[in-house]
């Protein structure tokens, strides 16, 4: 498959970590270097990324008088800013006057034709906050729904914090019609691992160091799972792509769907994570377009956004003769 076919593709990323897709910045510069340069949005937009989850962690920093919530409006400000890319904030099903009507992938825009991106963002969890911290980040996603947060993460380093600490923050966010997904398995805890598979989330990244048991409570649960063979094998999680769980779960039709996890840190691109797919386990143009286009089931957006995107993938299925 050539180069181009792989662009022509649609791609939806949902598992993406802000802080690793922008270079190196500090965070006053953040909001700056979003609008200016466009870097995040406009790498993914490149590549064909119609849709695209963000997460980060809202950062507090006492010494410039920086809130959570400062940081979150600096994100929101600098990708507003961004003018390379018609940039559009999806909601979930709050209601909002960012929701889209035109599904062309192009806008024109004084003559000059931009790549239509829809963007939602996930506020993480950090596995070493206290509780309280957790639901203030809860709290915070909820004042800012209506601004294209869609949904918490949990997220973080895996061999610090407990489960029952943050459970009290997901269970609000969960009543209150947030989404959540949680970095699950990435080193082995066969205890977390159960206990966030019997809560029930609405997706789960990585799932490497799952027993059988857990192998089997996954696959009955139907839980969508974020991909990212990149990051799994250079953070050696997985020893080699060959023994990548992709292939099991593919073979057994559970949801899955590609992504980056942090294309500065691993050097990679969804396009890359899809060639990456292709060779290592065989698949196709139509398996690897199908893969492509199963994710927008598991957006975290409403189904109006569904809607406008399955248009585009039949547009470009159409285009690409599928
Ligand atoms: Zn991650």
């Amino acid at each position: 498959m050539e180069m181009e076919w792989w662009t022509l593709v649609p791609k939806i990323e949902l598992h993406a970590h802000l802080n690793g897709s922008i270079r190196d910045s500090t965070l006053l510069e953040l909001a700056r270097n979003l609008g200016d340069k466009g870097i995040v949005i406009e790498d993914f937009a490149a590549e064909n990324v119609v849709y695209l989850e963000l997460r980060t962690t809202p950062k507090r920093n006492d010494s410039i008088g920086m809130t959570k919530r400062g940081y979150m409006e600096a994100v929101l400000e600098g990708l507003k800013a961004v003018t390379a890319v018609d940039v559009h904030f999806v909601s979930s099903g709050f209601g909002t006057e960012n929701s889209i009507i035109n599904p062309d992938i192009h806008n024109t825009c004084g003559g000059i034709i931009r790549k239509k991106i829809y963007v939602g963002l996930l506020l993480s969890v950090h596995r070493r906050d206290t509780t309280a911290t957790a639901m203030d980040t809860v709290q915070l996603a909820l004042e800012m729904r209506n601004l294209g947060v869609v949904g918490i993460d949990l997220s973080g380093n895996p061999v610090v914090g407990e489960w029952a600490t943050f459970l009290p923050a997901l269970k609000y966010a969960r009543e209150h019609g947030l989404r959540l997904t949680l970095h699950c398995g990435e080193v082995p805890n066969h205890e977390e691992v159960q206990a966030m598979l019997d809560f029930c989330p609405e997706r789960i990244g990585h799932a490497c160091c799952f027993e059988e048991d857990s192998w089997r409570k996954l696959k009955s649960s139907r839980i969508p799972v974020e991909i990212c063979l990149t990051s799994n094998i250079v953070t050696e999680t997985i020893p080699n792509i060959d023994k990548h769980h992709f292939a099991d779960l593919y073979k057994h039709k559970h949801p899955m769907v590609l992504c980056t996890d942090d294309k500065g840190v691993f050097s990679t691109s969804l396009t890359r994570e899809y060639t990456l797919a292709a060779s290592s386990f065989g698949l196709g143009e139509k398996e690897i377009f199908e893969l492509a286009r199963d994710a927008i089931e598991f957006i975290f957006a409403d189904d109006g956004v569904k809607s406008q995107l399955r248009m585009i993938f039949d547009s470009a299925a159409k285009k690409l003769e599928l």
